[in-house]
């Protein structure tokens, strides 16, 4: 029985929040796209928040503008922040700037995962060279002919170039043998919204502790709900799973030192566990990996899909420059300017994290005194927290036109 095919310039396996982008990005360069997501696309979330959210960048929401996603996130459902505080939790040592210092509205947005994609997938409705294909799981991936072809539900999808946003068990990555060794971060995260006695103030807490960074993050609203990603050790995660609600929302609020006063848990405690990989490389013949497909790295700082939506904007930076040249969007050298570009930044975030997150975790009197005397320097000097500042707009590094105004 023959296989009805479907034939694309270029197949986006994961409708995610960085298959969805490089989809929009992709919109005006007139190649035929097709998306294919295993999942339905999420509805504009409209009630209580959901318990998966992103701080996104002011890089990221550059690139979301460009896509033309922006305009249709609720504004009443974004939650700017303009200032951030770090805390160790052992120690005196603090660290706290804003955004006023670098001249900025805000440092970057809490926004709800479901939303992000639900915009996206608005953008590229109207588009009529890309098509997304929900509810599509696709089972098989091979390359034949100078063409990849992806098998789901009976069709064949076929394209010369893949671009595997499909999330950290890619099976594009899987498909294309990059190897992709995980590593156990020896931390779990509690997720939920929270509700606090008193208003967070646009301000984005986290309190270091030996077992993990407790982070509280400003959402839309009243004032006084925050997003609550608590890394810790699984032995530690378990015990708090296991308490009934009021003690858990006792044992939060003893936690978070009551920044923000009572914490209390009105919808549901979420555990993911944190792991972290690296592929060997992000792209293959006809091939790019993007967003969690390439890289996972721990949510401590925020910066996961942040780094997935820089991947999606310099992979289209780069198709349309090699158009522009007269190459194929599929060109091999193309795809090596994507991965120059990309991977030895990421893996540079990733190192800085594990760092942060090791420094944190010894016990040693010597280190802790060592940690809180420079959190404390670091908090007197300006320069550094101007450095601090334009790291959490996402302004460093190497930038697609589009993260910029
Ligand atoms: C607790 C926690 C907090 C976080 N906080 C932040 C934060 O504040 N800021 C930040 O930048 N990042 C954060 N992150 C990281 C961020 O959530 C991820 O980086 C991001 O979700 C990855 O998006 P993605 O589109 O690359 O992959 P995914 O979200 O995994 O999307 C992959 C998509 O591919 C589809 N798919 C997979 N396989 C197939 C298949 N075979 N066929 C069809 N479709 C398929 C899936 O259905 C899915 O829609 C956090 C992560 C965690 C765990």
């Amino acid at each position: 029985m023959s296989e009805t095919i479907h034939d694309s310039d270029v197949l986006i396996l994961g409708g995610g929040m960085a298959g969805g982008l490089m989809a929009a990005l992709l919109a005006d360069t007139g190649l035929s796209v097709t998306v294919l997501d295993g999942a339905p696309v999420p509805a504009m979330p409209n009630q209580a928040p959901t318990a998966r959210v992103s701080a996104i960048t002011e890089a990221s929401h550059w690139l979301l503008r460009h896509a033309g996603a922006w305009q249709y996130l609720p504004a009443e459902r974004l939650g700017p922040y303009q200032s951030m505080h770090v805390w160790d939790g052992d120690g005196t040592g603090e660290v706290c700037f804003d955004a006023a210092g670098v001249g900025a509205e805000q440092l970057g947005w809490i926004i709800e995962n479901d939303a992000i994609v639900a915009a996206l997938h608005q953008a590229v409705a109207a588009q009529e060279n890309v098509q997304w294909l929900p509810s599509v799981r696709v089972r098989a991936l091979r390359r034949d002919n100078d063409l990849w072809q992806a098998t789901a539900g009976g069709l064949l999808y076929r394209a010369p170039l893949l671009i595997g946003a499909d999330g950290a068990r890619s099976l594009a990555r899987e498909a294309a043998g990059i190897s992709a060794p995980v590593r156990d971060t020896g931390h779990r995260a509690l997720v939920a919204t929270v509700k606090s006695d008193k208003p967070h103030g646009g301000c984005a807490r986290q309190r270091f502790m030996e077992t993990g960074p407790l982070a509280l993050l400003p959402l839309f609203g009243d004032g006084q709900q925050s997003s609550l990603v608590w890394s810790l050790w699984p032995e530690e995660a378990r015990r708090l799973m296991a308490l009934s609600h009021q003690e858990f929302e006792r044992e939060l609020t003893l936690a978070s030192e009551e920044c923000l006063g009572q914490l209390r848990v009105p919808g549901e405690l979420k555990a993911f566990p944190i792991r972290e990989l690296h592929a060997s490389e992000y792209v293959r013949e006809g091939l790019a990996l993007i967003g969690d497909a390439a890289h996972v790295v721990h949510p401590l700082a925020g910066q996961g899909i942040n780094l997935g939506m820089l991947d999606a904007g310099v992979l289209a930076e780069e198709i349309h420059q090699a158009r522009s040249r007269g190459l194929n969007h599929f060109d091999d050298s193309l795809l090596r300017r994507y991965q120059r570009r990309r991977r030895a930044h990421n893996a540079l975030m990733q190192r800085a994290l594990g760092g942060f997150k090791m420094l944190f975790e010894q016990r040693s009197p010597e280190i802790r005194l060592v940690r809180n005397l420079g959190m404390r320097w670091v908090n007197r000097l300006s320069p550094v927290k101007h450095m601090l500042a334009r790291e959490a707009l996402g302004r460093g590094g190497d930038l697609p036109r589009r993260a910029r105004p």
